[in-house]
């Protein structure tokens, strides 16, 4: 019986993840702010300021055993000309999918569904001499991907940045 179990345990197919990627980096700053790295989809094309839907395969439903994918808005925090995507993530106490998503360590696999959307890019953005990001907390994301693209600077003679966190270790 005790072998039977092993075997089935052993030969059981990993889940596959719909829209996987790679995770390939993870830094954990504080106990509820940490930033993480993933593989960018060859065919993935964003504008800087853009977020995308990423997250994680829910637990098993108690009654069908099925999973479904529990998926969460992230803003992309690097510019659109980087090889890889990087993301800023809160850790909420209870939350579906953070409580998860803090676990995640290189290698691991996330989904982030390639369907980039948002309005905090240049395109919309009036044309002006200066432009002013107050964010706080994970909110700097859509901004550092903006202060990284070159677009910025040739729009817009000065680039202020305003931003305040919980503690400063998250700075
Ligand atoms: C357009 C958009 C972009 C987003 N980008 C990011 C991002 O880059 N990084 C990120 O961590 N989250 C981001 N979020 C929030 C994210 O979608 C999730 O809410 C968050 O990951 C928590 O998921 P959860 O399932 O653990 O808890 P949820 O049930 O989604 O949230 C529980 C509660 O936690 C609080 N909360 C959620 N997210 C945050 C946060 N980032 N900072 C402070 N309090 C929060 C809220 O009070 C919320 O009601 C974004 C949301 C939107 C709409």
């Amino acid at each position: 019986m005790t072998e039977q179990s092993t075997v089935t345990l052993t030969t059981a197919t990993p889940v596959t993840l719909p829209d996987a990627q790679t995770v390939t980096e993870v830094e954990h700053y504080t106990d509820s702010l940490f930033r993480f790295r993933v593989t960018r989809p060859a065919s993935l094309r964003f504008r800087s300021g853009e977020f995308v839907m990423i997250g994680l395969m829910s637990d098993p439903d108690p009654v069908t055993g099925k999973q479904k994918p529990l998926l969460r808005a992230y803003s992309i925090a690097s510019p659109a000309w980087d090889d890889t995507l990087q993301f800023y993530s809160i850790k909420v106490k209870d939350g579906p999918l953070t409580s998860k998503l803090q676990h995640i360590k290189p290698g691991d696999q996330v989904i982030l569904r390639p369907k980039p959307v948002g309005t905090l890019v240049h395109d919309a953005l009036t044309p002006a001499k200066r432009i002013w990001f107050f964010s706080t907390g994970t909110g700097i994301a859509p901004f550092a991907s903006l202060l990284r693209e070159p677009e910025t600077y040739e729009r817009f003679e000065q680039v202020i940045l305003t931003h305040s966190c919980r503690d400063l270790a998250e700075l």
